[in-house]
């Protein structure tokens, strides 16, 4: 690629920041990161006024620059072809709206909403494409006369060159031809003044000197509209890439049944950027070989959209959690337990103030946990295990093992073990386990579960004499009490 990588990402700022538009992202920034001379330009499209909101382009910001996806020309940071907003760009797209109707090449079009739809259902209902008839075409001086009486306020209208192919090269999908007869006259500004998405983006991709779109493939069917208008007015066509949808497990498209579907959700459940990154990388793209965890700067150098893949993505969440759990352990235990304690104040755990010595005590929790952690509100999983202390046992496995008939004296001499050991931490606790099954003549397991069913309330979980060293020695003796109240 010789020219300048000139890239955009384009968001219409209308709703949560979809993983799917983080991925576009992310792909155009390794794109123009990969060269040089590389630009990543963040454009925003506005245009869809009930729909847009400031509140959403600013999580769109916020979460690019949580994943590092910084942007060197665009909103916020401008540029040479600004502005960036694309309400701010209107008098633009009237200039060469104008252009396109003085060269015959647009069209004002007089039908109002009603006729336009009662045309589609007829077309519709003979089986025939539902596409413009061209009732405004070609108009008489009278006939316009007429409307404008009636008060109609006209949209302005793209004449569709006819019996043409319309093609272009996909760097995804190779090169495309659509009959252009399939695309009909289309409306390219509303009635308000307003463009409408395919006039507008082609202005702009144009005038920013795009070089390549790169972008979701729902918008592979408007690309044709769009090729047509950059002929029309002598643009240069950019090189396309549609990259594939991203369906969740079952193969359906990704939606909120399939759980998070936000870059601001994934955050706030205690994601890492890094990983999303590494995970957003993989939905479509492959590596050459078999290695999976990437950082930023390694992606530029490998990532190439020769290996962008045609067919869907999956969004597969248990490798999100393997991946995030990957980068997780090259977190120190103070900064999993930092990444722990938003959650534990929301969910009643813990006061914003932790003082110094529970700080301590949770760090030291984090670290027996942290093996057992995907993401930082799994936390929330084993919070009850440190803070309450009122275990109960219902399940009946576990009353099942906590009746068997050597249970009382595993627990006394336990609690005497507990007594007399020289230190309370894990290593002086782990031997006591040991100690009983030679004594007790009985196997571990009859040792290990009675026990930690009396101090965790649970069969399973994470290291037993490291839950024990942080609990303490009374907070151990109170939950025994509790859950043993006979013994
Ligand atoms: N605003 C469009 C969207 O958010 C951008 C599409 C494009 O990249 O051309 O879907």
């Amino acid at each position: 690629m010789s020219e300048q990588i000139r890239v955009r990402f384009a968001p219409s700022p209308t709703g949560p920041f979809h993983i799917g538009g983080a991925r576009s992202a992310l792909f155009n920034w390794l794109l123009a990161r990969k060269y040089p001379e590389g630009k990543f330009i963040l454009r925003i499209e506005d245009t869809d006024r009930v729909r847009s909101s400031k509140e959403s382009e600013e999580n769109i910001k916020e979460a690019l620059k949580w994943l590092g996806l910084t942007w060197d020309e665009g909103v916020d940071v401008g540029g040479e072809y600004g502005p960036y907003h694309q309400m701010e760009r209107l008098d633009i797209y009237k200039k060469y709206a104008q252009k396109l109707l003085d060269e015959g090449k647009a069209y004002y079009c007089y039908c109002t909403e009603e006729e336009i739809a009662k045309e589609r259902e007829t077309l519709m209902k003979e089986n025939k494409m539902p596409i413009y008839q061209g009732h405004c075409r070609n108009l008489t001086q009278e006939q316009i006369a007429k409307y404008k009486a009636e008060g109609r306020k006209p949209t302005i209208r793209f004449r569709t060159p006819e019996n043409q192919t319309v093609e272009f090269d996909d760097m995804v999908r190779g090169h495309m031809e659509f009959d252009s007869n399939g695309i009909g006259d289309f409306v390219i500004v509303k009635a308000d003044g307003i463009p409408v998405y395919n006039f507008a983006v082609v202005i702009d991709d144009a005038l920013m000197k795009i070089s390549h779109v790169v972008r979701a493939e729902e918008h592979l069917s408007n690309t044709p509209r769009q090729v047509v208008i950059y002929h029309a007015l002598g643009f240069k066509v950019p090189i396309f890439a549609h990259i594939s949808l991203i369906l969740g497990k079952d193969h359906s498209k990704m939606s909120k049944r399939h759980g998070a579907t936000s870059v601001e959700q994934y955050k706030n459940l205690g994601y890492l950027p890094e990983a999303l990154v590494n995970f957003l990388a993989l939905l479509g793209w492959s590596p050459q070989d078999e290695k999976e965890i990437f950082s930023l700067d390694e992606l530029i150098k490998v990532f190439s959209m020769d290996h962008v893949a045609k067919n869907p993505a999956v969004f597969d969440i248990d490798k999100l959690n393997w991946l995030n759990a990957q980068y997780m352990k090259k977190l120190s235990p103070e900064k999993i337990t930092m990444m722990a304690i938003p959650h534990l104040v929301e969910k009643g755990y813990l006061k914003t103030a932790v003082p110094t010595e529970e700080m301590a005590k949770l760090v030291r929790f984090t670290e027996i946990i942290r093996d057992h952690l995907s993401y930082g509100a799994q936390f929330l999983d084993f919070a009850d295990l440190y803070f309450n202390d009122n275990i109960l046992v219902t399940d009946d496995e576990m009353k099942k093992t906590l009746n068997d008939e050597t249970v009382p004296s595993v627990i006394e001499l336990f609690k005497q073990k507990l007594d007399t050991i020289d230190g309370f931490d894990a290593v002086h606790i782990q031997p006591i386990f040991k100690q009983i099954t030679k004594e007790l003549k009985i196997s571990g397991k009859k040792v290990y579960m009675p026990l930690r069913i009396t101090i965790t309330g649970q069969m399973h979980g994470p290291d037993l004499a490291g839950i024990i060293e942080v609990l303490g020695h009374d907070r151990v003796l109170k939950r025994i009490q509790k859950t043993m109240p006979t013994l």
